[in-house]
C-alpha cells in the first residue's frame, strides 16, 4: 500500500525498520529468522536505510526488492544524497522503481563523520526538500520525510525547525517519521507544534527499544536525542548486562507506546537494529501482536 493510504485504519500501524547487513550470514539471518518472526505483527512495511553517501547502494535496493518481492511485505526504501550527483540520484530512484518499490524515505543524510558540516555533491542535490521535489516527479513515488520532537541539531531554532518541514510536505512529503526520543513529552511538545503549523500529515513516532545502555547512549548523542535523568539511573544499573538492558527497553517503550497510542498516534515505527524479540515484546504486551 502507498504511505498516503496508510494510516487511515484507526488503529496504530506497526512498522519496523532496518539496516543493511554487513555480511552474508547477516543477510540470511535477517530473511531466514528476523523478517519470519516480524511478520508475525503484520507489520505495515519493513524500511530499509541507507548508508550515507550511498554506500549501501546496491545493497539497500536489493534486500528492499526480496522484501517486496519474496518476503512479500510492503517495503520503504530509505534514500539520501550526502556524496551523490543528481544523475546518482536518478539512477537510484530508476533502481527503486525497477525493483517495483514505490514508498520512499527521502533523506538528505548526515555528512561523513570526518567532514561534520554538509556540503553539498557539486553535482548533487542541495537538501531533502530538492530530492522530494525530484522523486515527486514521477507519480509512481509515495514519499516520507523526517521529523525531529527535539529540533534537529543543525536547526537554527525550533520554528525553523518546523518551518523545514512544511517545506519537505509542501514540496510532496506525504507522512513524516520522527527521530528516536526517550520521554514522551518532547512528542507531545512537537505535536502541538505541528497542530499549530497547520500541519495534517500523519506523524509516526520512531520507538528506539534500548538494547545497551553504551549503545543508546552513543546514539542520543549522534541523533541529538535526550537522555532524561530517569532514564539513565536505569542504565547506569545495567551498564555491562546486556539481558539487564534489553529488558528495561522493552519495559521503558512499552510504557511509552502505550501513552502514544491512547493519545491516538496512527503508527510506531521501531527501529529494531535488525532484531526481533524487543518489539514483538513490547507488541505482545499492548495485545497488538
Ligand atoms: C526515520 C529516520 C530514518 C533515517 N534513515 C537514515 C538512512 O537511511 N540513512 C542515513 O544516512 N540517515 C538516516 N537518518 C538520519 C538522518 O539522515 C539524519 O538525522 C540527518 O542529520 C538529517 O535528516 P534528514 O536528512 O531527513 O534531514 P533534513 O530534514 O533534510 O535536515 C535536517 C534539519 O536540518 C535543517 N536543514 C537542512 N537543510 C536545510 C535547508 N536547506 N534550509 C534550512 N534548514 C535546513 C532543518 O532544520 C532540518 O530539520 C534517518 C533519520 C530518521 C529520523
Amino acid at each position: 500500500m502507498r504511505l498516503e493510504q496508510l494510516y487511515k485504519s484507526g488503529k496504530p500501524e506497526i512498522s519496523v525498520e532496518f539496516f543493511p547487513p554487513k555480511t552474508p550470514e547477516g543477510v540470511a539471518k535477517l530473511f531466514g529468522e528476523t523478517i519470519p518472526h516480524l511478520n508475525r505483527i503484520q507489520p505495515v512495511y519493513f524500511s530499509m536505510t541507507f548508508g550515507a553517501g550511498g554506500t549501501t547502494r546496491d545493497l539497500t535496493i536489493e534486500l528492499c526488492d526480496r522484501i517486496k518481492n519474496e518476503a512479500k511485505v510492503e517495503t520503504v526504501c530509505h534514500l539520501n544524497i550526502v556524496g551523490q550527483s543528481k544523475e546518482d540520484t536518478r539512477e537510484n530512484l530508476r533502481r527503486i522503481k525497477a525493483a517495483g518499490v514505490y514508498n520512499l524515505l527521502a533523506l538528505r543524510g548526515d555528512p561523513p563523520k570526518d567532514r561534520p558540516d554538509f556540503k553539498p555533491h557539486p553535482d548533487g542535490f542541495h537538501s531533502s526538500v530538492e530530492l522530494v521535489e525530484e522523486a515527486r516527479k514521477d507519480p509512481w513515488f509515495s514519499i516520507a520525510v523526517t521529523g525531529f520532537p527535539e529540533v534537529h541539531p543543525e536547526a537554527k531554532d525550533r520554528s525553523a525547525d518546523m518551518a523545514y518541514l512544511k517545506r519537505k510536505l509542501e514540496a510532496g512529503g506525504r507522512v513524516i517519521i520522527t527521530q528516536f526520543f526517550l520521554d514522551n513529552a518532547y512528542f507531545f511538545e512537537f505535536m502541538d507544534l505541528v497542530k499549530k503549523a497547520g500541519i495534517t500529515a500523519p506523524v509516526v513516532p520512531g520507538i528506539l527499544p534500548i538494547l545497551s545502555a553504551s549503545q543508546v547512549r552513543r546514539f542520543a548523542a549522534l541523533c541529538g536525542s535526550t537522555i532524561p535523568p530517569a532514564v539513565e539511573k536505569e542504565l547506569s544499573k545495567v551498564e555491562n548486562d546486556e539481558e539487564g538492558a534489553i529488558r528495561y527497553g522493552i519495559e521503558l517503550a512499552t510504557r511509552m507506546c502505550g501513552e502514544l497510542i491512547k493519545s491516538g498516534v496512527p503508527g510506531l515505527h521501531f527501529y529494531a537494529l535488525n532484531r526481533s524479540r524487543s518489539t514483538s515484546e513490547i507488541l505482545s504486551n499492548l495485545n497488538l501482536a
